[in-house]
């Protein structure tokens, strides 16, 4: 199917105005510098090409979840890494539009400001389609939002793929035929969108390795103590999976103020033995509450995946983030700059949102 998908060609791009939508949501320091930029690198290849092919770049994405944080550190930061990329503090480009040369970038502020942006407000998408002539998505990470700068642009605009959302495609379809043992891992928190993977990769994967947040609601449903633990307030949704016999949930466990953080050595013990024995391996989400601090698990089955001879795929900003100072990125099969959208990708055969409103652009 992806075949249809067009990907860019420089020579008719010059002068050309580009709407290019990044993954632009990354950490943020309370003094207002990104703290993780793996994401961003992935974004500096299309945004170089672009600027090189002497086009006009106008950068879209978004940064949390509700539109109340500025995009403005992000803009800083490909300012540093890329010079004269321009902030626009608003979703409102019209005055400058007819001063952009050929070769400028210029970011707009956070999509998710205007409510048309989760929405998938038609009118919205139309506005914004008028800021430019060509629209390309390089934001894959989003790909699975059925979101008005996704999905809703395409139907306004001659469309085309960037050069990273090519990679994941290319990178994660070698994925379409696992080797077996087949070893999922699943941490994080959010099961009501992780959770219906589950019961997809329950069918593909030999182990499905369950600990994090998502863990605790497993623990919840079957009638264990969570106490203060985070879980998720829908138990119905984990109730189908209990007692399954490829689930695997760590059964000791790291506990502070009344709260379970992490796993416990034991059970870091049995999954690192998972990991030896696995051929393809595939992770997502952080194994326990890292930002405080509980990062054992994580850093240990990060170890053990860079140091088996199995096929590794990670992804997820969060589990990105939780292993990043390791220094070991270099070390897995592929990273994805995708969390949810690399389980859709993988579970639905290719199929996301983003990729088939790409393949119907408007002519
Ligand atoms: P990703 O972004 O990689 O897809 P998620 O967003 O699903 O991952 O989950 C990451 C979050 O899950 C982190 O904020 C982490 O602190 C949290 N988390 C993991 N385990 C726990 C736990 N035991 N208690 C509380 N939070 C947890
Ligand atoms: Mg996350």
């Amino acid at each position: 199917m992806l075949n249809s998908v067009k990907t860019l060609d420089k020579k008719k791009l010059h002068g050309k105005r580009i709407l290019l939508r990044l993954d632009l949501d990354v950490p943020i320091h309370l003094e207002g510098y990104v703290t993780e930029d793996f994401r961003l690198q992935r974004c500096l290849p299309t945004v170089r090409y672009l600027k090189e092919a002497g086009a006009k770049v106008i950068i879209i994405g978004h940064i949390g979840s509700d539109g109340e944080e500025s995009l403005k550190p992000v803009a800083q930061w490909f300012d540093k890494n890329l010079p004269q990329t321009g902030f626009v503090p608003s979703l409102e480009l019209k005055e400058v539009l007819d001063t952009m040369y050929a070769g400028n970038v210029l970011m707009l502020e956070n999509l998710r400001r205007l409510p048309g942006e989760k929405g998938n407000d038609e009118a919205f998408a139309k506005q914004l389609a008028k800021l430019g002539d060509i629209y390309v998505n390089d934001s894959f990470a989003t790909s699975h939002r059925k979101h008005a700068s996704i999905v809703g642009l395409p139907k306004f605009l001659p469309s085309y793929m960037g050069l990273n959302l090519e990679q994941e495609v290319e990178q994660l379809s070698k994925a379409f035929q696992p080797q077996h043992p087949f070893l999922f891992i699943l941490g994080g928190a959010k099961f009501d969108t992780k959770g219906p993977l589950v019961e997809k990769f329950l069918q593909l994967a030999d182990t499905v390795f369950i600990s994090g947040a998502l863990a605790n609601s497993f623990y919840k449903a079957r009638g264990d103590e969570v106490k203060k633990s985070l879980v998720d307030e829908n138990l119905d949704l984990v109730k189908p999976f209990l007692g399954n016999p490829k689930i695997i949930l760590p059964d000791d466990l790291v506990w502070k103020d009344e709260k379970i953080l992490d796993a416990g050595s034991k059970a870091v013990e049995q999954l690192k033995k998972l990991i030896s024995e696995a051929r393809f391996i595939l992770w997502n989400g952080p194994l326990g509450n890292f930002e405080d601090g509980f990062t054992q698990a994580t850093d240990e089955a990060a170890k053990a995946v860079a140091a088996s001879g199995a096929f590794s795929v990670i992804g997820g900003g969060d589990t990105i983030a939780s292993i990043e100072k390791l220094n070991l990125l270099d070390k897995f099969g592929f990273v994805s700059t995708g969390g949810g959208a690399m389980l859709d990708f993988l579970a639905n055969n290719g199929k996301l949102p983003g990729l088939e409103a790409l393949e119907n652009c408007k002519k």
